[in-house]
Formats: C-alpha cells, structure tokens, sequence
C-alpha cells in the first residue's frame, strides 16, 4: 500500500484517533468516520478529514480501517444491521479489510472469512502500546492473514506502530495478542500477591524488588509496570493507578482468552481464574484503574495484619 492509498479508518475513539492522525501526518489519504459526534469532532480538530457516513468513507478506499469496541461491531459494520448495506457491500471489490479491533479469534476468523467470500482481501491487526503507544505512533501490531496480504498492509502498520509481527494466517494476530495478555494478567496477580506476602512478612518492596527484578521471578509486570509506588517510578502505582492498562481491558482481554480456553479445550486453571479476579476487580471500581490496582483488592480482602504477625512470631519460636 503506498502512501496515495485512501485509508477509509472507521472507529474514531482513544485508539483509532491518535492512530488517524498519525497516518494523516505520514500523507496518507484518510477518510475517518465514528458513530459518536464527539469523536469525529476530536478527530477532525487534529487533521482527519470526515465522512459523512460509513458508506462514503469506504467506497473510494484502498484499504478499510475498523477500530471497534467488539467483535460484534465489526461483524455488524461488515454485513450491515437493519437491512442497510455493510462495508463489504459499500467497498470497491478487492478492498484490503484490516481490523485492529481486540476480538475473539473465532469473530476475527469469520470477519475474515466474509470479506474474503465479498471478493476483498482481509487481515486482522489487534494492538498492544495502549493510547500512549497510539499517540506516539508505537504500538506493537500482531498479525493474522496471508503472507502476502501482511505485506502489503505493513507500511501503513509501520508509519502507527514500531513492531509489526506476522503471527499466521487468519485469527493469528488475535490469537498472539490473548496468549499474552493471559500471560500478562496472570503474571499481575502472582506479583501483587508476592508483594502482599512480603509486606506481611516484614519485607520492604524495595528489597523484594532487588531479588526478584534480578532473579527467576523476573517479568513486565515487576519491573516495567511494578504494582507498589517506589521500585520503578514510571509505573501506574505511583500516580494512583490511573492507566496505563486499564482494568475494564484487562477483563476483556482474559474473556476472550478464556473463549478460546474453552473453545479448545485447554485444561487451564489459571486463566479461568485470572479472569473471574479481573471482571470482580472491574466491577468493584476497578474498570477505570490501571490492572496493576488489583494489588490494592487482595491487600484489602486479606486478613488482618495482627493474625499474621502471631502466626510469623509463633512459626519464629517453634
Ligand atoms: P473506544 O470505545 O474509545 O473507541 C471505539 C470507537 O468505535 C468508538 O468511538 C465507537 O463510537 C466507534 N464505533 C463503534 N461502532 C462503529 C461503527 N459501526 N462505525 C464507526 N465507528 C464505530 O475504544 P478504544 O479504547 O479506542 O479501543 C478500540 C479497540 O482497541 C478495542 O477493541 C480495544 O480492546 C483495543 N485496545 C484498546 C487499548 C486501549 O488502551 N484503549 C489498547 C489495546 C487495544
């Protein structure tokens, strides 16, 4: 795709903004359209020319752009709801359908499989580098389709995003983007729970830190996004959790790892469970907080610290 290729970008929120005006800036011709007034506004104060509906954003396009909340809203902008005509229908043949939305595998496998069967080409492109990485044009895009369809849509993945990895063939890039995010939520909770532990065994969480950050208990969630103040100071526990990642993401993400634990039968345990603390954590007002917060739950659901010290003082004489 050159940079004369009309980029119809569909889904105008806190990630497909920033990323609109990114590719408006490298000289692509962007044509931007949101359901929500207040987005396209946003988006057209910072550069992205609008559509006056989907139809007419897509149909002189090269290249379909979606950034949706859900699976379901791009399987409903591709068919179309309520007998109007979707974007397969409004789009030239042969129109390249990139989807950057998180989705379940599955819903990205069909959407793919509907442009195809349309006469498109299609490929799906979920994100990690949240609004910060959309912002600053780098964002990591994992990548499902064919090798030549990741090929032609990586220079417009490239002027958004600073990694762009081929994962396989369709679902691919969903697929990559949940198993590391299952990683990562479980990863979270081991952390937040091995702080919580030192705090009641008398350990500081700078000294845990220097243990574990050098040693087997190594991993992103300690030393990059490390769930106490103090340690790593760029960290959302020093400004109160604001996100960063926030905890309503997180429990989407681990729900759709969970579908596909399910869907192929995994004999996962930690996953399931790593899912039902984050959807708890989001709906006890956690959703707007960084996921790193989670900590704060499981030193407020645990036991007094006065049952603790006995137990510690008793094991000490025994
Ligand atoms: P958002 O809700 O801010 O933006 C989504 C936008 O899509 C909304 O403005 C909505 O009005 C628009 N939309 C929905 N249906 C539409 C349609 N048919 N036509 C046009 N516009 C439509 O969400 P977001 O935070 O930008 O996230 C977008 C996607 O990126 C999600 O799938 C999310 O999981 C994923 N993601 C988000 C982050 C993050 O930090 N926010 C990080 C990584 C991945």
């Amino acid at each position: 795709m050159s940079d004369k290729t009309t980029i119809a970008f569909l889904g105008l929120g806190h990630m497909g903004g920033p990323m609109a005006v990114n590719l408006v800036k490298a000289g692509y011709n962007v044509v931007g359209f949101d359901v929500v007034p207040v987005a396209l506004e946003t988006a057209k104060s910072h550069g992205v020319p609008i559509a006056a509906n989907s139809g007419d954003a897509v149909s002189g396009a090269g290249v379909v752009l979606t950034m949706f909340p859900s699976g379901q809203h791009v399987l409903d902008a591709y068919r179309g709801t309520d007998g109007q005509p979707g974007l397969l229908a409004a789009a030239a043949p042969g129109t390249m359908f990139l989807d950057c939305s998180t989705i379940n595998v599955d819903e990205a496998r069909e959407a793919s499989a509907l442009a195809i069967d349309a006469g498109h080409r299609a490929v799906d492109a979920p994100v990690s580098g949240g609004v910060v990485g959309a912002e600053a044009g780098t964002l990591t895009f994992m990548v499902g389709g064919e090798p030549e369809d990741f090929e032609a849509v990586r220079p417009v993945l490239d002027v958004m995003g600073k990694r762009v990895v081929h994962c396989g063939g369709h679902g691919g890039g969903q697929a990559a983007k949940i198993c590391n995010n299952l990683i990562l939520g479980v990863s979270m909770i081991a952390v937040s729970e091995a702080f919580v532990l030192g705090e009641k065994l008398g350990l500081t969480h700078q000294a845990l830190f220097d243990v574990a950050s050098a040693a087997s208990g190594q991993c992103w969630a300690l030393t990059t996004n490390c769930p106490v103040p103090g340690p790593v100071p760029t960290s959302p526990a020093n400004r109160d959790y604001q996100p960063g990642f926030a905890g309503a993401l997180m429990a989407k993400d681990l729900k759709l790892a969970l579908n596909a634990l399910q869907g192929t039968g995994v004999a996962a345990r930690l996953g399931p469970l790593a899912s039902e603390i984050y959807d708890t954590f989001a709906a006890e007002g956690g959703a707007g907080r960084d996921f790193s917060g989670i900590i704060t739950d499981i030193r407020d659901k645990s036991q007094p610290a006065g049952t603790v010290k006995r137990a510690q003082q008793d094991g000490s004489q025994a």
